[in-house]
């Protein structure tokens, strides 16, 4: 008898709030550009607990150096 016991391992996506990855979760749009960023955009930055997409490098480094310049609320 064989047990073939095959467990998908599901990687469920906690949301928990431990440390945010540099992964971006969903589709954005960049502060500095106004561009589309697509979600899994690793070039991101956080700010104010949000986490922010990127289309370059360079419009991170604008958003980081003055991200309330960028944030309008
Ligand atoms: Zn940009």
């Amino acid at each position: 008898m064989a047990f073939t016991s095959l467990r998908a391992k599901e990687n469920h996506l906690t949301n928990n709030s431990k440390l945010l990855t540099d992964t971006l979760k969903k589709d954005g749009i960049d502060p500095v550009c106004k561009m589309k960023v697509r979600a899994g955009n690793i070039k991101t930055a956080t700010y104010d607990q949000l986490v922010y997409g990127f289309c370059s490098e360079s419009c991170k480094q604008k958003f980081v150096k003055e991200p309330a310049k960028y944030i309008k609320k």
